[in-house]
């Protein structure tokens, strides 16, 4: 369910015309839906109603200030997962007391900042920096709430670059060390482990392995709680998948109930880390086609946004859901749609059957709020897109285009290289 929709042939981001938009904003361009923001959260969250819980969005799947606080706004909160995160979710307004903390490779700085910002809990990836931070509890004086990111080795079913819960990968420690390092915290008085987190994969599109993985994650709570470790929170990640093209992806009422089943009458209060699920399909990428070019047998629709910009189809090979901003009845021809960068992976769509596409006219990559931007660069010295935020027949820049002198930002030429 989202606000893109076609009037009179042209393709609208709620009351605006996208057309309109990007005569004022030019291309390329991400346009994000309040609307769609809204509804997804108020879903996903409203679904578990009569569970304690908190809905952590993943900033890492749209990390724009104003998107982080469309979600602030509505009650939520912040999974983060480096320093710069923490700083953005603060940025946005979101309460430290909802704000959780993964990653495997928190440097000593990051673990200081999220003690001093005082988040609700760090999610321990390992052994060692389990250590770090008991050595700066011990040097600050103060008590860190933690809980430890378990790897329940539960095969996701999702794209190998994007599953994460199982034994290898590099996320998590397995159940039995787990178990050891709560033990040795028990007795750490300045580490309080208030929870058991884990997180098995993103595009997750079957229920079955995240009832599998809170069954496991509910059983070590209880053998913590027999312990006298008194866990009060299970964080159970993100990884609710999208419909990106024909994908049936379990609606977020079905994944609640499931966990609210699995979790009812436990005194658990749930963290949900959704990311893409609330972001993904509020966002288009809108493109202007700079050439057609054909060769041999093959046409090419040269765009103006390329793989620094949406690297999803490059990197995993996945689908996006590609339409003329304006749609004609012209004929159907299949097409690749590529960016301007050197590279042969730079492309949106491969062997796509789409209507005949002229020079200057405007497409929109669908289902491109997550992981878009957030995974953009200046590969080639591209300066990166213009985001917009629509909200009915308002529309606000929430983050400008890159300047060239942006480019450049904080680079220098040593004297003896100057002429
Ligand atoms: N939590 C953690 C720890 C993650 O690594 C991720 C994504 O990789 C997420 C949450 C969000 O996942 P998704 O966008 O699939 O909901």
């Amino acid at each position: 369910m989202n606000f893109f929709h076609y009037k009179d042939n042209e393709l609208y981001c709620e009351d605006l015309s996208v057309a309109e938009i990007v005569k004022k904003t030019g291309t390329p361009v991400y346009i994000y839906s309040y609307k769609t923001l809204k509804r997804h959260f108020e879903v996903f969250d409203g679904a578990f109603k009569g569970l304690p819980h908190i809905v952590c969005y993943s900033c890492k799947a749209n990390s724009n200030i104003s998107i982080i606080a469309v979600f602030g706004r509505l009650g939520g909160g912040a999974d983060i997962v480096s320093g710069g995160e923490l700083f953005r979710a603060s940025m946005a307004g979101i309460p430290p007391e909802r704000i959780v903390y993964s990653g495997v490779g928190k440097t000593k700085e990051e673990i200081k900042d999220a003690v001093k910002s005082d988040i609700l809990m760090i999610n321990i990836e390992s052994e060692a920096e389990l250590n770090v931070i008991s050595r700066i509890a011990e040097q600050m004086k103060k008590e860190i709430r933690v809980s430890i990111r378990v790897n329940p080795e539960i095969d996701p079913k999702t794209h190998p670059y994007i599953t994460t819960g199982l034994k290898k990968n590099k996320f998590g420690i397995i159940w039995e060390d787990a178990l050891r390092l709560y033990k040795d915290m028990a007795k750490n008085k300045y580490l309080l482990p208030i929870g058991v987190s884990s997180h098995i994969g993103s595009q997750i599109l079957e229920l079955s392995p995240f009832i599998e993985a809170v069954r496991s994650l509910k059983d070590m709570v209880y053998q913590l709680r027999d312990m006298g470790i008194g866990i009060r929170y299970l964080d159970i990640g993100g990884g609710l998948g999208i419909t990106y093209k024909d994908e049936t992806a379990p609606h977020p009422e079905e994944y609640a109930e499931a966990i609210k089943n699995e979790l009812k009458d436990t005194g658990l209060t749930l963290i949900l880390e959704p990311g893409r699920v609330l972001v993904g399909n509020s966002g288009i990428f809108v493109a202007e086609v700079i050439y057609v070019k054909k060769v041999s047998e093959k046409t090419f629709i040269i765009v103006d946004g390329a793989m620094n910009d949406l690297i999803r189809p490059s990197l995993y090979g996945a689908y996006h859901e590609i339409s003329p901003v304006h749609r004609r009845h012209s004929k159907k021809i299949k097409v690749d749609v590529v960016g301007p960068i050197c590279e042969s992976g730079d492309f949106f769509a491969k062997d796509r059957v789409l209507p005949q596409l002229k020079e200057g006219e405007l497409i929109a990559i669908h289902g491109a709020g997550a992981y878009g931007f957030s995974m953009s660069s200046n590969y080639n010295s591209r300066r990166r897109a213009t985001e917009v935020l629509v909200s009915d027949d308002r529309y606000f820049i929430i983050r400008k285009r890159e300047t060239k002198k942006d480019l450049i930002k904080g680079e220098s030429i040593p004297e003896f290289l100057r002429v």
